[in-house]
């Protein structure tokens, strides 16, 4: 199933393989923008509310016009409507992207849509597998971000260059996926997913405010632990305390949760993961 979908943020449906951005747009020449990442299961998106309100956050913390989340939540669902009738129940990608618009034309406002795609081949393949991980320094100390509002740390931006090559660096070295370290040598995130390590029935990720992306997925895990009488803590932890852990996982809103085989190289130790797992998918069905 090779079908795509692309909806600008007044509803109109695109042919995604014409041309669609003008050539200006800040988003494509400066990354000026955010974008979300959601997952398309049983005929619809999940987490849209949460997806929006980091989407509206980030949008705040760039100066860019506030989303019209009405707008975004209409694209959203037109767009899941094209692809369950081109693909019925398959799962697929969902994207908004959100940037500040046309560098030469003032006053023609920021420029959003929503693309869906099939699931990446990848994604499949770690959810089952799970993924070794290479640590790297991310080169800011956990006290950094407070302090540092222009670094953008809270927001998912369209400048993810950084983060790619992140990921090719550590492919390139035989990993799968990064955790990366502040420069004190604390566990930060993924380079596209926020880090939860589980023992017994505690859940333990840093706390958003050491500068990392508030994941979605993350907060609904939390949500659903707590219903479910888990402890769900955050707090600062370290690449032994990783290892010390029953399971480690990588955790975002289309892969859902891959678990980490490999640490730079020491396998980690493998607690049975299905509890976890199986706290996950509740998660992903609650309402929000
Ligand atoms: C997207 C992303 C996450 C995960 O966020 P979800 O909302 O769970 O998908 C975590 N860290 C980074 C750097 C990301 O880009």
């Amino acid at each position: 199933m090779t079908e795509r979908i692309l909806v600008s943020l007044d509803g109109a449906v695109h042919n995604p393989d014409l041309p669609f951005l003008y050539a200006d747009d800040l988003g494509a020449v400066r990354g000026e923008g955010v974008f979300e990442t959601m997952l398309l299961r049983g005929r619809r998106v999940r987490k849209v509310g949460l997806h929006l309100d980091r989407l509206t956050d980030g949008a705040r913390l760039l100066g860019l016009p506030p989303v019209d989340r009405a707008a975004a939540a209409r694209a959203i669902e037109i767009a899941t409507g094209e692809w369950v009738r081109g693909s019925g129940d398959a799962e697929a990608m969902v994207r908004l992207a959100y940037s500040r618009g046309r560098e030469s034309v003032p006053g023609a406002g920021p420029t959003g849509y929503v693309s869906v795609a099939p699931i990446p081949e990848r994604v499949a393949r770690t959810r089952t597998s799970g993924v070794s991980v290479m640590t790297l320094n991310r080169g800011y100390t956990t006290d950094f971000a407070a302090d540092a509002p222009w670094q953008l740390l809270g927001a998912k931006t369209l400048s993810f260059a950084t983060n790619m090559a992140a990921v090719r660096y550590a492919s390139e070295r035989g990993f799968g996926d990064v955790i990366y370290l502040s420069a004190d040598g604390y566990v930060l995130e993924g380079a596209r997913a926020s880090v939860i390590a589980v023992t017994g029935r505690t859940l333990l990720t840093p706390p958003a405010e050491v500068g990392i992306l508030p994941g979605t997925t993350q907060r609904a895990i939390y949500a659903e632990a707590r219903r479910s009488g888990w402890a769900a803590t955050t707090g600062l932890l370290t690449v032994d305390d990783l290892l010390a852990a029953d399971s480690v996982w990588l955790i975002s809103s289309v892969t859902l949760a891959a678990r980490i085989t490999v640490i730079d190289g020491t396998l980690t130790v493998t607690g049975d993961g299905t509890d976890f797992l199986d706290l996950v998918n509740r998660s992903v069905d609650g309402d929000e």
